[in-house]
């Protein structure tokens, strides 16, 4: 349901068919058990009302090279981004993902964790 959802404006000058909405990753190290938030968009299907989240089911952001650098823009960019850190191989061990509206609605789960209030959401995006 679009109440669901915050659209993001469109800002490019070519046309898209599409619709944007805001999006959370909270990604979860695995090692070390910290969360990061990273903020994205993702495709509105009017069709269907939800999201095309099927990067996170079978995707890009399954994958730990891809969600490595997610974390990293998530963190301290000047430290870890410009680091010459290398990418972690392909795979998908080193990290979890909770996506969400930045309305607070869980879209794909990667890891358990408590519900977050609402509020949670409106700091960020
Ligand atoms: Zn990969």
């Amino acid at each position: 349901m679009r109440e669901d959802y915050e659209f993001q404006k469109q800002t490019s000058r070519h046309p898209d068919k599409h619709e944007w909405v805001k999006l959370v990753e909270r990604i979860r190290h695995n090692l070390t058990g910290e969360i990061r938030e990273y903020f994205t968009t993702g495709i509105f299907k009017e069709e269907s009302q939800s999201v095309f989240i099927w990067p996170y089911e079978e995707g890009n952001a399954t994958c730990d090279c891809n969600l490595s650098e997610h974390w990293k823009f998530a963190g301290d960019i000047e430290k870890e981004l410009f680091a010459g850190t290398p990418m972690p191989p392909c795979g998908h061990a080193l990290y979890a993902v909770n996506l969400y509206s930045t309305k607070g609605k869980l879209l794909h789960e990667g890891f358990k964790e408590e519900a977050l209030s609402a509020k949670h959401f409106e700091k960020g995006a």
